[in-house]
């Protein structure tokens, strides 16, 4: 499988832990020196701004796609290869994920939680079928992956759900896990209303 065309959703926050700035670059180096380009919210802070920055120092392809009221505050990140500006939060998320071959969650806030929970959703769902990777820097994502295993413990999830995402722990890890991704067909959503048995 050829891995052409990433997203990477991230933190906006420039106060973190250098250790999650440092791997954010390091993410953009590693995706770059495998001529794999990186769709991502076209910020220029916090980890946004270094996986961007990082991609771009070994030469690689960065596409931002950020809302019209992020770029209208000099949010957007004008060194990038494309820059897109859409009307909504909405357009942006849908745009992000559009014909990547993976999506990958660094450590974030609240915006990055959302946009990998819809991704994740939406893989549930049949929508999105590539590999999810969480990029489980310092453990920071161990709450997150509790829930998931609890929602599935607990029959809100299909325990087959669990195939949908890969965690790993440093960037030099993620596109051998995007490799080691099972594949995913649209009737996987079937999980969600059929009974295991009749799988
Ligand atoms: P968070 O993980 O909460 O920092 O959210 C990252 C997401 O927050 C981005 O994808 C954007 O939706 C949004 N965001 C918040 N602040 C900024 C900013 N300064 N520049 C660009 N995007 C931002």
């Amino acid at each position: 499988m050829e891995i052409k065309k990433v997203c990477v959703f991230c933190a906006s926050s420039d106060f973190s832990d250098q250790l999650y700035l440092n791997s954010a670059y390091r993410l953009g180096e590693i995706l770059a020196g495998e001529s794999i380009s990186v769709v991502y919210g076209g910020g220029s802070a916090g980890l946004m701004g270094r996986l961007a920055e990082g991609a771009l120092s070994r030469g690689g392809s960065v596409y931002g796609i950020i809302p019209k009221f992020m770029y209208d505050l000099e949010w957007g990140h004008n060194g990038i290869t494309d820059l897109k500006i859409v009307d909504t939060m909405n357009e942006r998320k849908e745009l992000m994920i559009k014909d990547t071959d993976a999506a990958i969650a660094l450590p974030g806030g609240s915006g990055t939680f959302e946009e990998l929970f819809e991704t994740i959703t939406l893989k549930r769902l049949g929508v999105y079928l590539s590999p999810i990777i969480f990029v489980n820097i310092n453990g920071f994502f161990n709450p997150c992956i509790e829930l998931l295993e609890r929602a599935i413990s607990e029959n809100f999830m299909d325990e087959r759900n669990r195939l949908m995402w890969k965690v790993v722990s440093e960037p030099h890890e993620v596109v051998q896990a995007i490799k080691d991704s099972p594949e995913w067909s649209v009737e996987a959503r079937n999980f969600a209303t059929l009974k295991k048995e009749s799988l």
